[in-house]
């Protein structure tokens, strides 16, 4: 048998919403009549399966009104991961030419371009991408192998930064005509409305977990007629777009959580960036040298990143989860890893402060307590590394 988990010090605060999200209670109510009695294969003949079927277009309706695409649009998958791979590969798969992307996408995206020979696109200090570079490299890429898809993340998962799709799709529209636009649209949803992005791109992601629903689904909307390789075959579901057997129960969540995140969204939007004002301001106060890594204007409301100079991240990170304080570093994905960040290091941030990155994520259920308790313990762990640092005992939090 496992051992049980450490108990959380109390106060405790889960500042790791970019990582993933608890799920919406509503979600979690959604999901359990088809864990129960409407178990049945939403590709089945009988009425059971039809039952399971009303409920898998029923969310898919949701998914579609709240993108502000059509319902045969909206592909589900497996994951953020998998919408990401499949937007990629998929293009490059039917179409000419090869993959391009930004360089501070999520590596759902970076790998399956890398994969398949594409190109990176460099970012201002903000972390968008520079249009002129994008231009330059479509217009270099169409005198030879072509462009077949031009990935570019709606927000970054790491520091939150917004990009203008608008911007980026009518460079691609401009210079290479024939690509298709995708946006990694995973860590938007709770913060931008969907049916803003939309009309810009012809494929983009979306992950379940990432706004109050489960695990295990993630969206594909694909714009128009298909126009990407499928990349999981077999059973032919979601209209031979993507195979393999429904996750009902995660399906229908997903959809509800995705609806009480559209509604709630203006209102959220104000109270948790006025938290996350508080949580910099309040560390700002109180650290020397602390560097908020873009400004509340160009990201989203739910980020706080913050750099701390002589300080560094996987000290920081355990002492402050002894604290109760959960947060991040880099991207949560790579396995806990402490790598230098590539999206630091191509916003052009020194690799001395990025040694001391640290992501505070905030989300819907964020309390203001919690922003009191990473205060406080933030501070009391930055002071204790400092003065070991500096050779003093290092001693406990004051
Ligand atoms: N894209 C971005 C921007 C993400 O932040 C993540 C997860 O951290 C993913 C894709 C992958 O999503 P999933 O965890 O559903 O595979």
């Amino acid at each position: 048998m496992s051992a049980p988990p450490t108990p959380v010090p109390s106060p405790s605060a889960y500042l790791d919403c970019a990582a993933t999200t608890p799920m919406r209670p509503e979600a979690v109510e959604a999901m359990l009549p088809f864990l129960r009695d409407r178990f049945a294969n939403p590709s089945g003949s009988h009425r059971f399966a039809r039952d399971a079927r009303r409920a898998v277009d029923e969310a898919r309706d949701v998914v579609a009104e709240v993108v502000g695409c059509g319902p045969h649009e909206v592909v589900f998958t497996g994951c953020g991961t998998e919408s990401d791979n499949a937007a990629v590969l998929g293009a490059v798969r039917r179409g000419s030419g090869v993959a391009v992307c930004s360089a501070i996408e999520h590596p759902a995206v970076s790998e399956p371009v890398a994969l398949t020979g594409g190109r990176v696109v460099g970012v201002d200090r903000l972390g968008r991408v520079d249009l002129d570079e994008l231009g330059a490299t479509l217009a270099e890429l169409r005198a030879g192998p072509g462009v077949a898809v031009v990935s570019v993340m709606a927000v970054n998962n790491e520091v939150g930064t917004i990009n203008d799709l608008a911007a980026v799709s009518d460079v691609v529209h401009r210079l290479a005509p024939e690509a298709l636009v995708h946006t990694d649209a995973v860590q938007a949803a709770c913060w931008l409305d969907l049916r803003e992005i939309t009309p810009h791109v012809d494929l983009l992601s979306l992950s379940a977990h990432k706004f109050g629903g489960p695990k295990g689904v993630g969206v594909l909307v694909e714009r128009g007629t298909p126009r990407v390789e499928p990349l999981i075959i077999g059973g032919g579901q979601e209209r031979e777009r993507r195979s393999g057997t429904h996750n009902t129960a995660g399906i229908a969540a997903a959809a509800t959580a995705l609806a009480l995140v559209d509604a709630e969204r203006d209102v959220d939007r104000v109270r948790i960036g006025a938290l996350r004002d508080e949580l910099v301001a309040g560390l700002r106060q109180r650290i020397d040298g602390l560097v908020e890594t873009i400004p509340p204007a160009h990201k989203v409301a739910g980020s706080a990143h913050v750099c701390i100079p002589g300080v560094e991240s996987e000290a920081l990170l355990f002492l402050i989860d002894e604290r109760g304080v959960s947060a991040s570093a880099a991207s949560a994905c790579a396995s806990g890893a402490m790598e230098p960040s590539h999206v630091l290091a191509a916003l052009g941030i020194d690799r001395s402060l990025a040694a001391g990155a640290l992501r505070l994520t905030l989300g819907h259920e964020t309390t203001r307590a919690e922003v009191e308790t990473a205060i406080e313990a933030i501070d009391a762990a930055v002071g204790q590394l400092r003065r070991h640092a500096t050779g003093a005992a290092p001693g406990g939090a004051s």
